[in-house]
């Protein structure tokens, strides 16, 4: 049963209950009013009819048939012994034809007579109301009679079939209204939750494109705010995810054609290498090119590695203190013959007694690629390694006055196997996974990288590391 029906039978539920009770309730009140009113007024009329019957001059039996007239009582007259005397005109007695008291009232009247006489005494019947009062209208004291004066009740409760008439037609109305406004207001409140269902469900079935547009301040209002920004999380997210898919995909065609290459090469070279008439010279020359592919591979498989560690293992870094110096030394031979082969001048510059909090062989991965980068990409000029203190931080920096980058290349250049001049860099066999190696493990660090570069000027690149304390470690 959809919501609306159910708001809908619940407060015409609730509220015809309420509406009947209060109905029945101010039935009963009225009554119950009306009969205690019609005692007292009758009592009192019955009062006054004594008096004017006990003291009529024209005679008693006059004055009954002209009160009897007027007035709206029936009235009678009974002897002390309990007969009927007299009946005033226009009294009707339909249930009650006896001309004899019923003892039992004769019995309570004569205990009247002789205990209180002035006061009255009540009877109800099943349709009447009845006061009697004794009546003292004889000469002798003891000649005394009994004065009954009645009425029907149906005639006492005659207003009650008006009000009960209003009510009910009140009370119809008023159910009818209540249908009404029920409907409209269920449809109010089950409208957004009908929307909200409808989105949810939507986006529970993937589409997260949704948006509900409910005009409103209240909760629904908030909640359809809420749906809305998870809707455009679970975009955000699924974009995310299709991204990163992406990249995968991308990550292992790259990976698949970076082993293709160099294996191509090898197994090419192999055949030549089987020919018999190769010169000595020519056969060198072919496993040299061999021996590089296998490096090639070497490293390939090494950076994977590396970056398979930064991505998995929370111990890819174990931060030391230790003097940079010591770094230097490693590699400052290697490069500087390098340097020297392409004609390039190679340069260090920094105090090598500077502590450096960090770890060394990995920082020790990261100028290597800066530095193999630096004097690969630079066919002419000098490379220049630095390093100084500023602060808490030692400022490390690899510059060179080389072919430069462009603008566009820099956001994408930590990107695996992202490489500026495809062609060129595997030609130089760079297979463009260098820089990832170098930005996961600065990002071990905490370290933030920074890079300068303007195409045939050169770059820089910097990054800073947390200086150390305390005795320097191996
Ligand atoms: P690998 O380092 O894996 O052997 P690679 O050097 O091509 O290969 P990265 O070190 O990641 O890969 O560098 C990515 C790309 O950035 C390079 O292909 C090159 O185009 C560009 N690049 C990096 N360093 C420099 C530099 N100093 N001068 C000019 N271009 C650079
Ligand atoms: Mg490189």
């Amino acid at each position: 049963m959809r919501i609306q029906y159910k708001l809908s039978i619940t407060f015409i539920l609730l509220l015809v209950f309420g509406v009947t009770a209060i109905s029945s309730y101010s039935i009963v009140f009225i009554r119950g009013y009306l009969m205690s009113e019609a005692e007292l007024n009758m009592e009192a009329d019955a009062a006054q009819i004594r008096i004017s019957l006990e003291n009529s001059s024209p005679g008693l039996h006059e004055m009954l048939g002209y009160i009897g007239r007027e007035t709206v009582y029936n009235i009678r007259i009974w002897s002390r012994d309990g007969m009927l005397t007299e009946t005033a005109p226009g009294s009707e007695y339909l249930n009650e034809t006896n001309p004899n008291l019923q003892p039992e009232i004769a019995a309570l009247l004569a205990q009247m007579a002789s205990e209180n006489p002035s006061e009255p005494v009540y009877r109800r019947s099943s349709d009447r109301f009845f006061v009697y009062y004794l009546l003292n209208d004889k000469p002798e004291p003891a000649e005394y009679s009994f004065l009954e004066v009645s009425r029907l009740k149906s005639e006492i409760y005659r207003p009650v079939h008006t009000i009960r008439w209003i009510i009910y037609s009140g009370m119809f109305i008023s159910i009818a209204i209540i249908l009404f406004v029920s409907f409209i207001f269920s449809q109010y409140l089950a409208q957004p939750i009908l929307a909200l269902t409808r989105a949810s469900m939507k986006i529970a079935d993937g589409d997260t494109t949704q948006i509900i547009s409910l005009n409103r301040t209240d909760e629904f209002g908030t909640l359809a705010q809420s749906i809305n920004k998870m809707a455009a999380r679970l975009q955000e997210d699924n974009k995310q995810l299709v991204r990163s898919s992406e990249r995968q995909k991308q990550f292992y065609a790259d990976i698949s054609h970076e082993i293709r290459n160099p294996l191509h090469t090898i197994s090419g070279t192999l055949e030549i290498l089987q020919l018999d008439n190769l010169s000595q010279e020519k056969r060198n020359k072919f496993m040299k090119s061999a021996h590089n592919q296998v490096e090639r591979l070497n490293r390939l498989f090494q950076d994977l590695m590396t970056l398979q560690k930064s991505d998995l293992d929370s111990n890819f870094i174990q931060p030391k203190p230790f003097l940079i110096g010591d770094l230097a030394d490693g590699f400052i031979q290697i490069y500087q013959q390098m340097a020297q082969s392409k004609g390039l001048d190679f340069q260090v510059t920094g105090n090598e007694n500077i502590l450096v909090y960090a770890d060394k062989d990995r920082i020790a991965q990261v100028l290597d690629n800066l530095v193999s980068n630096a004097i690969k990409y630079t066919p002419e000029g000098a490379v220049q390694v630095s390093w100084t203190t500023s602060g808490q931080y030692v400022e490390i920096s690899v510059s060179d006055s080389g072919i430069g980058i462009q603008k566009e290349h820099i956001p994408n250049l930590f990107d695996r196997f992202y490489r500026t001049d495809k062609a060129r860099s595997r030609d130089s066999g760079g297979t463009g996974l260098g820089l990832a190696v170098v930005k996961s493990i600065l990002d071990a660090h905490q370290s933030v990288i920074e890079i300068d570069s303007s195409p045939g000027t050169g770059t820089s690149i910097r990054f800073t590391l947390p200086a150390g304390k305390g005795i320097p470690q191996q």
